[in-house]
């Protein structure tokens, strides 16, 4: 490809909107462009890593025995009802209506299309094992779309659905796709970790999200450096109790704390250190008042929370009602002597002897509050979040936190899907079952982000060569030299005819600006032909991750590039 006839409109500045160093460098290396919030263009750069990031991923799913299809993304919403998810998935789905009046939706997800199309085509035993995925535009009206690709409303998803005779089939395929999985983000050069999971809306109850580690990520996970245990803060189980304190309860006293609504504030004004105080923090359940207790020096998980509950909705309590409920106003209520509302107290609650609460009276709080003899819970759940330096819950080695992004995520689903939609197949002996399934989805474009964050300098991205929009470019120190531009013309040609992936930068335009840009752009091998090429024959060679400038002949070298480009991409192939 010339440059001068490529569509990649590099920016000098960094685009105000763009918050994290991906977003900021796939717009200014012209790979993207914003149509609306959370929708994108992918222009020709970025179309090829994509393209790249696809292939290498539709190889791990063949090569596991995955078969392509295309669903469709417009699903009639009589499916949706089926399955009861029309009313589940709520405001995140785009819907829309026919000239009939008749409702669709743009697939958030396709467990529904694709478990009605196995129920009508799969009716015996012998058509299973099945594996059937698709690449494709999933569409979600996110709360908060941000961080251009790593949260779309628009964006491209590979979803993999797997259907098996019974649950011992169902781990053989989990395990085919956790393998899949990992083999497509060595090859994209993604330092990451699979991580246990909460398996969210979707349901089932076995899940692991692939993480990749960057400091931008959403999500928060902890591992051991010990054992291979690693998991989300949203399901990870905290492990370590306190010692019981060796103090006599005290009697129960209210004490004046005017203006002291924060654990800060609360603690430097009656000296005492944060976990003796109890957080209540009010939710509404599926509309339902609920207060939640932790430690003041602790963090509530609201999925952890969530999922003790087993509610649709859970959103932190609007302060009026809480003013109703409790008689006071957030900052000063406590568990004792509220009225109708079921307490879930932390694991770490029982142990608290002598604590600080609000006192359900503005300017109050109670001190000596003693779980059990002042309050009653509605039960004693682990909520909080695990933070670094806890025990590893498998071997108490201590362990570490990271932020990652979420690039994929397996779940096995088990008969969820199957038997709503009624998704069965006969045994040998004529009797019907459900068949059992799994679901996996890999963030394709968010797969792209997550790279950039990896990958990157000052300068500019580092791809990966695997996922690279193109290999080398070539760049002449002075088009105006004949003999530099006959010899980058050759090399371009010779190049390109060997089925590298070459960019010629034949733009009129200065040297020092084609580096700057090759540089942010990142393609992974720079050729730059310059005088010493027409003196003494060699050209300059430098790979975008290396600080070294090598000097190679010209006799030879198309191939010895070959070379080059071959012995690089060995880091992203499969061991063993
Ligand atoms: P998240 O928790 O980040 O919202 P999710 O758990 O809802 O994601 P899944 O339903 O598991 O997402 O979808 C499979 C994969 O699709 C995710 O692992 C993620 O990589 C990608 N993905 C999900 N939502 C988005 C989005 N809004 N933009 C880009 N990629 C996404
Ligand atoms: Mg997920």
């Amino acid at each position: 490809m010339r440059a001068s006839e490529l569509l990649a409109p590099t920016l000098r500045e960094t685009p105000a909107e763009a918050e994290i160093v991906s977003h900021q460098l796939l717009l200014r290396g012209g790979f993207i462009r914003k149509a609306a919030a959370g929708i994108y263009t992918y222009l020709p750069l970025g179309r090829r890593v994509l393209a790249k990031i696809e292939q290498i991923i539709r190889e791990e799913m063949d090569r596991a025995g995955g078969q392509e299809v295309v669903l469709p993304i417009i699903q009639p919403a009589e499916l949706w009802q089926e399955s009861g998810r029309w009313e589940v998935y709520g405001e995140e789905m785009f819907r829309l209506q026919d000239r009939h009046r008749r409702q669709f939706c743009l697939g958030p997800t396709h467990e529904e299309i694709i478990t009605a199309l196995v129920r009508s085509e799969v009716t015996s035993y012998k058509q299973l094992p099945l594996l059937l995925y698709q690449i494709q535009n999933k569409y979600r009206d996110e709360r908060r779309p941000r961080f251009g690709l790593l949260r779309g409303r628009e964006f491209v998803m590979k979803d993999l659905y797997s259907f098996d005779l019974d649950q011992e089939g169902l781990n053989q395929s989990y395990q085919k796709m956790y393998q899949a999985y990992s083999n497509v983000f060595r090859r994209c050069g993604l330092d990451f970790r699979p991580v246990q999971a909460d398996s969210g809306a979707i349901g089932g109850n076995y899940s692991h999200e692939f993480m990749a580690l960057a400091a931008a990520g959403e999500a928060l996970l902890v591992y051991c450096r010990e054992c291979d245990y690693a998991a989300n803060v949203e399901i990870a189980e905290a492990r370590a109790l306190p010692k019981a304190a060796a103090e006599n309860p005290a009697p129960l006293k209210e004490v004046a704390t005017p203006g002291q609504k924060t654990v800060t504030e609360i603690c430097t004004f009656l000296q005492v250190t944060p976990d003796k105080l109890i957080k209540t923090l009010f939710y509404e359940a599926d509309g339902q008042l609920i207060a939640a207790l932790v430690r003041g020096d602790r963090e509530l998980n609201e999925v952890k929370l969530q999922n003790h509950l087993n509610c649709r909705h859970l959103v932190l309590a609007d302060p009026e009602r809480v003013m109703k409920a409790a008689g006071a106003p957030v900052g000063f209520v406590g568990p004792v002597g509220l009225q109708g509302i079921p307490l879930y107290a932390d694991l770490e609650i029982p142990y608290l002897v002598n604590g600080v609460a609000g006192a359900n009276r503005e300017g109050y709080h109670l001190v000596n509050v003693n779980p059990g003899r002042d309050f009653k819970t509605a039960a004693v759940v682990d909520i909080r979040q695990v933070e670094a330096g806890e025990p590893c819950p498998r071997c108490g080695a201590p362990l570490a936190q990271a932020r990652g992004i979420e690039v994929g995520q397996v779940f096995q689903l088990g008969t969820k899907y199957s038997s709503v939609l009624g998704a069965k197949y006969t045994d040998a002996r004529g009797q019907e079952h459900p068949i059992v399934m799994g679901c996996y989805g890999i963030g394709v474009s968010r797969t792209m982000a997550a790279i950039v964050e990896q990958c990157h300098d000052d300068q500019g991205i580092i791809w990966p060569l695997s996922v690279a929009p193109y290999q080398v470019v070539i760049i002449p120190a002075s088009l105006k030299d004949d003999g530099q531009r006959e010899v980058a013309e050759g090399l371009y040609r010779e190049l390109a005819a060997a089925g590298v992936e070459v960019v010629y930068d034949d733009r009129d335009e200065r040297a020092g600006l084609k580096f700057v840009e090759a540089d942010l752009i990142g393609y992974p091998l720079r050729v730059t032909v310059g005088k010493r090429t027409v003196t003494s024959g060699t050209v300059d060679v430098k790979w975008r991750s290396r600080k070294e400038e090598t000097p190679l002949p010209l006799e030879g070298l198309t191939a010895q590039i070959q070379t080059l480009l071959a012995r690089e991409m060995e880091k992203y192939r499969l061991r063993g």
